[in-house]
């Protein structure tokens, strides 16, 4: 079977859920980017970072002085279930770019959630808590889930065949289907990001993508990580 084959990701990946990943495709970020753009304003620059900045980081983010944390830029290759890259999409600072089911074939790999991830919602709106289901439920989700993408690829694969365009034959594909993008953002916007879909209240899936991005946000601007955290993982 011809399908559109994913990049495979080799370095700076983190493998998210059955087959998706969070790849750090590129960055080009720094503390000192954040420094420096603060002490434009009094005509500073430095080459180096020094106890002083690591305050000055820390200030900023209190008082949600945001603009200094966006002279940087991490591009991510995302692949992620459908139904997560729509909640992705709404983070409206950054930019996106989607593989196209118009132009290429879908893919058929789906989102089978493991058992343990298979649960039932209490509460109501606002309010929810998630509880795991007993191993019989789980298992049947699972085989339900499988049931419906096998049923769902085959039929879209007779469509193509029969020479449905491939922009129309998509319909029948589950968001459980995964689709792959390109995201770049600068360390503002993925810190908003972070706090709201690393988040208990987000949902299970997205918060293992969001656990992902803010490593490699740890990792590429750890003092202002670590003022992010200390100020609540509040975005300035
Ligand atoms: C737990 C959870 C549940 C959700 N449930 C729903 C739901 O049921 N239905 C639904 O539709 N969405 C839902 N959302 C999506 C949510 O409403 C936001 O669209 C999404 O989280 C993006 O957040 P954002 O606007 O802060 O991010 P971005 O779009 O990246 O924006 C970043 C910041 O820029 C500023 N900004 C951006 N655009 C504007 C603008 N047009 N005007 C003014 N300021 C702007 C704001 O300060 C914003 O916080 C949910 C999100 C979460 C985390």
């Amino acid at each position: 079977m011809s399908v559109a084959s994913p990049v495979v990701p080799e370095s700076h990946t983190i493998e998210v859920l059955d087959h998706g990943f969070v790849r750090l495709d590129e960055a080009m970020a720094s503390d000192l980017s954040v420094v420096n753009a603060a002490r434009v304003s009094f005509a500073r620059r430095k080459e180096e970072m020094d106890d002083s900045d690591h305050g000055l980081i820390r200030f900023l983010l209190r008082q949600s002085h945001g603009t200094p944390f966006e002279h940087n830029a991490f591009r991510f290759h995302i692949r992620a279930p459908i139904f997560i890259a729509r909640e992705w999409f709404r983070h409206r600072i950054g930019s996106f770019n989607e593989f196209s089911m118009r132009y290429a074939k879908a893919t058929d790999e789906f989102y089978v959630p493991d058992a343990e991830d298979v649960r039932t919602q209490v509460g109501k709106p606002g309010a929810y808590s998630f509880e795991q289901v007993e191993p019989e439920v789980a298992e049947t989700t699972r085989e339900e889930l499988r049931a419906v993408y096998e049923t769902a690829y085959a039929a879209y694969e007779r469509l193509v065949e029969m020479g449905v365009a491939r922009e129309l034959a998509r319909a029948v594909m589950p968001v459980g289907s995964y689709t792959e993008f390109y995201w770049t953002v600068n360390a503002r916007s993925l810190m908003n990001f972070v706090s709201l879909r690393a988040a208990e209240t987000a949902q299970r899936e997205i918060r293992r993508y969001a656990d992902a991005c803010e490593r490699f946000l740890a990792e590429e601007m750890p003092v202002t990580y670590q003022a992010f955290v200390d100020a609540g993982r509040v975005a300035p």
